[in-house]
């Protein structure tokens, strides 16, 4: 790309908060040339979530599903300015942020305060525990990189552990029995991708353990991936019975040990379940800056499931200051990366308007105060053609409303299957099977943003295809 313009004082501050998924789509499309704009993240970059289980077993590096943010902003025609730095607080009355650098290496300035005409709050979720005892200290979440890289290291440790000469039986048995709870595609697809590290890797490296390797799903709910439908569901729970992982649903976990879990039968009996490690795939909720931001606006934002938006996006009781996107907000669609994305897109698109709409309305004014002071038949006449012209195009331009369009539901399975719940001729398409699983991969490998992450993803497929997966421990 060649040089950028530079930020601009006459133009308005778009603030963009997080560079996940709806984040990191609006600034793909939003037009620069119309506001300064500053990205303000404590990751400096987008994570590709649908593919972190895979990162989680190994298939894929870490840095393969990552892009950073400067590889999108670095193309627009404006400069941006990106801050690796967490928010602490927004001021809806006097339109400010203030964020901190907390990484390890910090220079002089830790805190600082800026302000913004338009804030775009895409600060997304975080793991819900549910104040559940012992979670935070033992469970591994699979949300962030992080977590994925954790999961890794754990199992592998549970499985060298296992190795270890002199074991007993039953030790043996708890160091190999993951315990995934949640049945949501989170631990679902989680719990696919161990299956095929145990039959692709484990089996001929460890062939004295992997038989003993247990895999066992715990949902609370009567059954698992409510969001698909009936059929797609029971292909599911047939692929794991055939994979040999356990579903308890109606399950409830109540306590994490550290050496077990303790759960809640349909019988409401209470038993304690030795195990290896735990992976909390059980949900999300709002964090605490989202909490607080809503707090200051009592009245406006009283939904306990997040911030409450109107069909444009608008952060209800800010004026149009805010736009919030993604899993941060509470609307009838689910907290996916599909509606994430869409609303990033729509938000750039809208954002073009309504700098289109302020320029207008700003000529318009400026029209108006001549027409006031001018003299001479011609003039006026020239002045009132062209302020009519501008009425015009003002009237043109239309703020639509978000239209969500939902493509379809895809989860990977293990055993190279997945499923897709398609919309597809105003009717449903479900699909399951290896065919999906090829049709799950394109599809992402579409979607993942830069022809860089496509080529290394692709390359980790191929390499474990040729070599397996790597099962040294860091
Ligand atoms: P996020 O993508 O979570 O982004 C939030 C951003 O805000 C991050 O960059 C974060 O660092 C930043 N942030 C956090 N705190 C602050 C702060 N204080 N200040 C500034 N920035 C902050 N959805 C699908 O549709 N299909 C899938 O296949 C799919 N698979 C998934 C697999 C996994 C393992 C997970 C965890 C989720 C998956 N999802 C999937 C859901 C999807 O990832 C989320 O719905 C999506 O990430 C929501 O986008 P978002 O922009 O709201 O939040
Ligand atoms: P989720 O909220 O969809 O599922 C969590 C599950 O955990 C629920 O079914 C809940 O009943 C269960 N649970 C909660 N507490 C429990 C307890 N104490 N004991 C036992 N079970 C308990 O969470 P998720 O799977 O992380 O998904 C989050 C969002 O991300 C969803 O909107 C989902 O659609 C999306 N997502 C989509 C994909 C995909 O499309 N392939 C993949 C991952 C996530």
């Amino acid at each position: 790309p060649g040089p950028q313009k530079p930020a601009d004082p006459t133009k308005k501050t778009i603030v963009v908060l997080g560079s996940g998924w709806g984040a990191t789509s609006l600034l793909k499309n939003l037009d620069t040339e119309d506001y300064n704009v500053v990205v303000i993240s404590p990751k400096n970059y987008f994570l590709f979530t649908p593919l972190l289980p895979s990162v989680a077993v190994g298939t894929l590096s870490p840095r393969s599903i990552l892009q950073p943010t400067r590889y999108v902003t670095r193309h627009k025609t404006r400069a941006v300015s990106v801050i690796e730095a967490e928010a602490k607080s927004v001021d809806p009355v006097n339109k400010t942020v203030t964020f901190v650098d907390n990484s390890e290496i910090q220079g002089e300035v830790t805190t600082t305060t800026i302000s913004y005409d338009y804030l775009v709050y895409a600060v997304g979720a975080e793991v819900q525990t549910f104040g559940i005892p012992g979670v935070r200290e033992h469970a591994c979440f699979m949300k962030e990189l992080h977590d994925a890289e954790r999961m890794q290291r754990q199992f592998m440790d549970c499985v060298e552990s296992a190795a270890f000469p002199g074991q007993s039986a039953e030790e043996l048995e708890r160091l190999l029995h993951i315990v995934v709870v949640g049945g949501g595609p989170t631990g679902i697809e989680l719990s696919g991708e161990l299956h095929d590290f145990l039959e692709d890797d484990l089996k001929a490296w460890y062939p004295e353990l992997a038989g003993k390797i247990r895999i066992t799903l715990v949902e609370a709910l009567p059954s698992v991936l409510p969001m698909f439908s009936k059929q797609l569901i029971e292909y599911t729970e047939s692929t794991f019975k055939e994979s040999k992982i356990d579903i308890l649903t109606k399950t409830m976990v109540k306590q994490v040990k550290e050496k077990s879990v303790v759960l809640q039968r349909p019988d409401k009996s209470v038993v304690d379940v030795p195990c290896g490690m735990v992976v909390w795939a059980a949900g999300n909720t709002g964090r605490q800056i989202t909490k607080d931001l809503m707090a200051k606006l009592p009245e406006a934002q009283n939904n306990r499931r997040g911030i409450a938006v109107d069909e444009h996006m608008h952060m209800a009781g800010t004026n149009g200051s805010i736009f919030a996107i993604g899993d941060c907000t509470a609307t009838s669609y689910a907290p996916t990366a599909q509606v994430a994305s869409q609303q990033g897109a729509y938000l750039a698109r809208k954002l073009k308007q309504i700098a289109k709409k302020e320029d207008a309305e700003a000529r318009l004014t400026q029209l108006e105060q001549e027409r006031k002071n001018i003299s001479g038949e011609e003039n006026v006449v020239k002045l009132e053609q062209e302020i009519e012209s501008v009425r015009k195009s003002l009237a043109k331009i239309k703020l639509r409303p978000f239209h969500y369009s939902h493509q379809g539901s895809l989860a990977y399975i293990g055993s190279e299957k997945a499923i897709a719940d398609l919309p597809f001729m105003n009717g449903n398409f479900a699909s399951g099977g290896v065919a999906t699983f090829l049709f799950w991969r394109s599809a992402y490998m579409s979607t993942l943003f830069s022809l860089r992450n496509r080529t290394l993803v692709a390359n980790d497929w191929m390499k474990v295809k040729l070599f397996g997966r790597d099962v040294s421990r860091d």
